[in-house]
C-alpha cells in the first residue's frame, strides 16, 4: 500500500499526559512534525477538528481462529475487524485446532500472519492441547519467538504445573496468562452465579471461581517468582487480590473486557445465547465496580476477548450454545459508553500533572475517562507487549481517527467477521472509530476500509 503524506488539522492528540489540539504532518508514513498549524506541503488534508487522534489500538485476547476454525473467523476477517476497531495489532488466543502448543503448529501459520497488516502474535498453550496435563516445549516456543502462554478457555487447574510454568516464566522473560477460573466451582455453569440464574434455574459460575485461582497464582507468583497476566477479570475480589499484589512488587498485570464493562446478567433473563460468554456477565454491582476500577487504575488493559462462532454452535439452547462473543469492531464504543454513562465523577479522577484541550460538547470529566479508556486500549497494553505506542516524530504512522461524540447503533450489515455474535446489535453505543493510518498507510478513512 502507498504511503501517505499530508496533514491531520485541528484533532485532540492522545499523549501519555492527556490531550493536546494539534496537527500531525506524515511524509511518505512518517510523522514528521507535531505542532499549531502546520503549513500544508502537497499532500491530504485530513479535517480532524472534533476528533481524536489516539495511537492505534493493541488488543491482548483475540480469538483468530486459526487454525481449525476457518468456519467462524479467517485471518482476512479479523484483520477487517480489528482495521474498524482501530488495532494495530492482535495477540491471538491459542484455542485453535489443533491447539496451538508446538513449534510445528506454530511454523504453520507464520508466513500467513506475516502478510497481514495488522500485526497478530500468536500465543502458545501451557500445556498440550490445553489439557492442564503435561506443560508444552515452553523453552523451544520462546525460542521460536513466543512470549506469552496460556490455556485460555480454561484456567490452568494444577498448583504444581503453574509454579513450574511460572518459574519457566521467571527464567525465559515470558508472560502466563491465566483465565482464572476453577474448573470444579466452574463446573456445568452457564451464567454468573446470582439472583437471575437462581430464577431461570441454570447452571452458573461464581466469582469465587475466578478469585480463588487468582488468589492461588498470586501465592504461586510470591513463592517461586514469574511474570503473570489476569485474562478477562470479571470478579470484584479479583481486583482487589491484584491491587495487592501489585503493591507487594510482584509481577502481574490484568486485563478487563469491554462487555463486563457494559453488559449484565440481566442480559441472560431472556435466554439469549449471544449473551453466554466467558467469564459470564455479571450482576450490576459487579459491573459498576469493574467500571470503577477502570476508572481507577486497576486494569492494565481493556482487551476484547473477540470470539467468533458460527450460528452452528451459537443458535443452541442457552446451555449447549457456544460461549463468547464478537468484541473487537465495538470495543472502544462499548467501553467508551460504559465509562460515559458511569455516575459518581469524582475529582480525584483527575491526575495531577495531565494536560487537557477541550472539545466541544464534551465536559472535562468526560474527557479524563476518554482518555483512560484510550490508554488501556494503547499505551496500558502497549507496555504488556513491549511496543512504543505514542505518535512521535520521526516514526512510523500508527493512529487512529476517533469521533467520541458520534453515537451509533450496530446492526448486522455493520459486522465485518465472519461470525455474527455481536451482542451490541440495536444497542445505542457512543463513540466510533472512523479513521485508521496503520504503518504509514491509511487503512481506513471516514468509517470505511482502504483497500
Ligand atoms: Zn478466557
Amino acid at each position: 500500500m502507498s504511503k501517505v503524506s499530508g496533514v491531520i488539522r485541528g484533532g485532540l492528540l492522545v499523549t501519555e499526559r492527556g490531550f493536546r489540539r494539534s496537527d500531525v504532518a506524515i511524509t511518505d508514513g512518517i510523522v514528521t512534525e507535531i505542532g499549531d498549524c502546520i503549513a500544508d506541503s502537497g499532500g491530504e488534508t485530513v479535517d480532524a477538528e472534533g476528533l481524536v487522534v489516539a495511537p492505534s489500538f493493541i488488543d491482548l485476547h483475540t480469538h483468530t481462529r486459526v487454525p481449525g476454525g476457518e468456519e467462524s473467523e479467517t485471518l482476512e476477517s479479523v484483520e477487517q475487524a480489528a482495521i474498524f476497531g482501530g488495532y494495530r495489532y492482535l495477540l491471538a488466543m491459542p484455542n485453535t485446532d489443533p491447539a496451538m502448543d508446538s513449534v510445528g503448529v506454530l511454523r504453520s501459520i507464520t508466513d500467513r500472519l506475516e502478510k497481514l497488516r495488522v500485526t497478530v502474535e500468536q500465543s502458545s498453550a501451557i500445556t498440550i492441547g490445553r489439557a492442564g496435563e503435561q506443560l508444552v516445549d515452553i523453552y523451544s516456543l520462546a525460542e521460536a519467538g513466543v512470549r506469552f502462554f496460556t490455556d485460555d478457555g480454561t484456567g490452568l487447574r494444577s498448583p504444581s504445573l503453574m509454579r513450574e510454568a511460572l518459574e519457566m516464566s521467571a527464567l525465559l522473560g515470558v508472560v502466563i496468562a491465566q483465565h482464572s477460573q476453577d474448573p470444579e466451582l466452574s463446573s456445568g455453569g452457564s451464567i454468573n452465579e446470582g439472583t437471575v440464574s437462581v430464577r431461570l434455574g441454570l447452571g452458573s459460575i461464581p466469582e469465587s471461581a475466578e478469585s480463588v485461582m487468582v488468589a492461588r497464582d498470586i501465592e504461586l507468583l510470591k513463592a517461586y517468582g514469574g511474570n503473570l497476566h489476569v485474562l478477562h477479570v470479571s470478579a470484584r475480589e479479583s481486583v482487589n487480590l491484584i491491587r495487592h499484589a501489585r503493591s507487594e512488587g510482584l509481577r502481574i498485570t490484568s486485563e478487563v473486557a469491554p462487555h463486563h464493562l457494559l453488559l449484565d446478567d440481566s442480559r441472560t433473563g431472556g435466554f439469549d445465547p449471544i449473551f453466554k460468554v466467558n467469564p459470564p456477565l455479571r450482576s450490576v454491582a459487579t459491573r459498576m465496580a469493574l467500571v470503577q476500577a477502570c476508572i481507577s487504575g486497576e486494569f492494565d488493559a481493556i482487551a476484547t476477548d473477540h470470539a467468533p462462532h458460527s450460528d452452528h454452535a451459537k443458535q443452541k439452547p442457552f446451555s449447549e450454545a457456544a460461549f463468547g462473543m464478537l468484541g473487537l469492531q465495538t470495543a472502544f464504543s462499548a467501553a467508551w459508553t460504559a465509562m460515559f454513562n458511569h455516575p459518581g465523577w469524582d475529582e480525584s479522577e483527575l491526575e495531577a500533572g495531565l494536560a487537557w484541550d477541550q472539545i466541544d460538547g464534551l465536559e472535562p470529566w468526560q474527557l479524563v475517562r476518554l482518555h483512560r479508556v484510550i490508554s488501556l486500549l494503547s499505551f496500558g497494553p502497549a507496555r504488556i507487549v513491549g511496543i512504543d505506542a505514542g505518535i512521535r516524530v520521526g516514526t512510523n504512522a500508527n493512529l487512529v481517527l476517533v469521533d467520541p461524540r458520534s453515537e451509533w447503533v450496530p446492526s448486522p450489515g455493520d459486522i465485518v467477521s465472519r461470525s455474527r455474535n455481536l451482542p451490541y446489535l440495536g444497542m445505542a453505543l457512543r463513540g466510533r472509530v472512523v479513521g485508521q493510518i496503520l504503518d504509514g498507510s491509511v487503512v481506513l478513512r471516514e468509517g470505511k476500509l482502504c483497500s
